[in-house]
């Protein structure tokens, strides 16, 4: 702390300097102002998360640590208060604050809007080859939303199940057109997006998988580019195949599991009865606790006739066209595909495909106390807001909170991280950033590659805890002065509560936090289970660049 120039209320010339991002027009348009305690969302969190803390205490239910954690984190994320980075611009002289922002998943709108985008530049920059890509939305049915939806290694094996039908099926599309003695391609590749949520905040576990539209030929010489083939569309036929490959597949690997846990009860409920009520309240969409429990949500919107039974619908006979599938309460859709050279839909489509949950504009209030949720588009039936009370909405947020450490990206095929052609298809490396700060900021999804980071200078220790501490905000814009563009240079980590309030009161910026009352982790009592790890070390010169 040595190392921190001393602020004092006289000191003009400090606080002149300092602004707080939103009050330095940028040249970026994203550094809009962030407020983030003056959003409805906080704000109804932040009133009902001690009632429901403790209503699940009173009926032994108690709220797991990674729960709790996740929404305590939220309402401190992005707020000075509770601590920040100072940065400073040599170029021009600019002093800037950035708040701590929580990095978590399931609630966020913000953290995950970032994440989004971060994997989204990642995967298209790094990973996806410049091929045809296709996505395929698989969804599961109701028992398989439920018995996934806190067991990872179940939904990692029910997803395996899926990639394995649907890499046989692009291998026979890839074949087609291709004369008999021709070899045959083989490798695929693709990334899946795990995704909890409907969007009426419901949890409905699926998975959003962009694949290589084509396979790879295996060359007679390793050093060879591989060459790929592309498929030919799939039918509605190949598309109905691949889906029934997978029940089948799914089928055995749920008998041989029944068979090793015979007779096991529901784990959830047995381990977790707060989130089994909850989880099974959000697949069903009723009322989870409260004095309507049991209820069916509350719809808003005009009723009318499903479209599927409108006769002469014009949606019926366009659906016969489309490549969607579907096999009891499952279906498969493969009708949206990027050409090969379409890196900005690309780029859309990664981001849809690991968009979050809710965005602040869908929620409102209503001047009877009560919320209402805008679905993205207009269910068949005519629904398009759901309507809740506020003390609802924790409980269907809580399940889509991931299980801590489920990683919600996934690579397959020679697009896996130990993949041996991998990196004869992944698009040309880029270099690392001379400080080092992508490292790293895709908390969410597997290592797909050796980080920047393993370079021998991020191996430094001060790069090490550069990087650490640039993980706990987002750093890729932060770093960037918002008045000149220089590189911002880090001069203090303020992680006290109390000292970021002093010193916020000494700049007169607004110094009180709200305060998520009882038993908050503090920076002395750390967050057992940070979500990305971080370790840092406050003795730390960080003078030096
Ligand atoms: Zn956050
Ligand atoms: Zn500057």
């Amino acid at each position: 702390m040595g190392s921190v120039p001393p602020f004092s209320s006289t000191d003009e010339s400090v606080s002149n300097r300092v602004r707080i991002a939103h009050e330095v027009p940028g040249p970026d348009p994203e550094y809009a102002p962030r407020a983030p305690t003056d959003t409805l969302l906080y704000s109804v969190l932040y009133q009902e998360l001690e009632p429901f803390l403790q209503r699940a205490n009173e009926r032994g239910q108690p709220a797991p640590r990674f729960v709790e954690q996740t929404l305590r984190a939220y309402l401190r994320c992005g707020v000075l208060a509770h601590g920040f980075l100072r940065l400073h611009c040599d170029a021009c002289k600019l002093d800037r604050l950035v708040p701590f922002s929580c990095k978590r998943r399931g609630v966020c709108p913000s953290c995950q809007g970032r994440t989004m985008a971060d994997t989204a530049a990642h995967l298209v920059d790094r990973v996806l080859p410049h091929v045809p890509i296709r996505q395929w939305v698989l969804t599961l049915p109701y028992p398989l939303r439920y018995r996934c939806a806190y067991d990872a290694q179940l939904t990692s094996d029910v997803l395996r199940t899926f990639v394995r039908a649907l890499f046989a099926g692009i291998r026979r599309r890839a074949r087609r057109d291709l004369p008999p003695q021709a070899s045959r391609p083989n490798p695929c590749g693709a990334v899946s997006f795990l995704q909890r949520f409907g969007s009426a905040l419901n949890l409905n576990l699926h998975f959003h998988t962009l694949a290589l539209d084509g396979a790879y030929l295996y060359q007679p010489s390793p050093r060879a580019t591989p060459t790929f083939v592309t498929a030919p569309p799939p039918t509605a036929e190949d598309v109905a195949r691949v889906l029934a490959g997978t029940a089948r597949r799914l089928k055995r690997l749920l008998i041989a599991r029944a068979e090793n846990s015979e007779g096991r009860q529901d784990a959830l409920e047995r381990d977790e009865p707060l989130l089994a009520l909850l989880t099974q309240a959000s697949l069903r969409t009723r009322i989870a606790t409260g004095p309507e429990a049991g209820h069916k949500w509350k719809r808003l919107g005009d009723r009318v006739e499903p479209a599927a039974q409108v006769p002469g619908s014009q949606t019926r006979s366009a659906d016969a066209h489309k490549a969607i599938a579907r096999y009891g309460e499952m279906s498969l859709h493969a009708d949206v595909a990027v050409p090969a050279n379409d890196r900005k839909r690309l780029e859309r489509l990664c981001r849809y495909a690991a968009r979050p949950a809710l965005a602040h504009d869908r929620l409102a209030a209503h001047p009877d106390g009560s919320l209402t949720l805008r679905l993205k588009s207009r269910w068949r039936d005519g629904t398009t807001h759901i309507v809740m009370q506020p003390r609802d909405l924790i409980d269907r947020i809580v399940p889509l909170i991931p299980p801590p450490r489920a990683h919600q990206v996934r690579y397959h095929g020679i697009l896996a991280p130990a993949a041996s052609l991998r990196d004869a298809v992944v698009p040309a490396s880029v270099q690392p950033d001379s400080e080092g700060t992508t490292t790293q900021l895709l908390s969410d999804t597997e290592p797909a590659e050796p980080a920047p980071a393993a370079t021998h200078d991020a191996m430094k220790p001060r790069r090490t805890r550069w990087a650490a501490l640039l993980q706990r905000v987002f750093a890729v814009d932060a770093l960037a002065c918002p008045r000149c563009g220089a590189t911002l240079r880090l001069l203090a980590a303020i992680e006290d509560p109390a000292v970021a309030r002093a010193i916020l009161g000494c700049l007169a910026l607004p110094a009180r936090a709200p305060p998520p009352a009882t038993g908050q982790p503090t920076a002395s009592q750390p967050d057992p289970d940070p979500d990305p790890p971080f370790e840092f070390d406050q003795r730390t010169d960080y003078e030096e660049t």
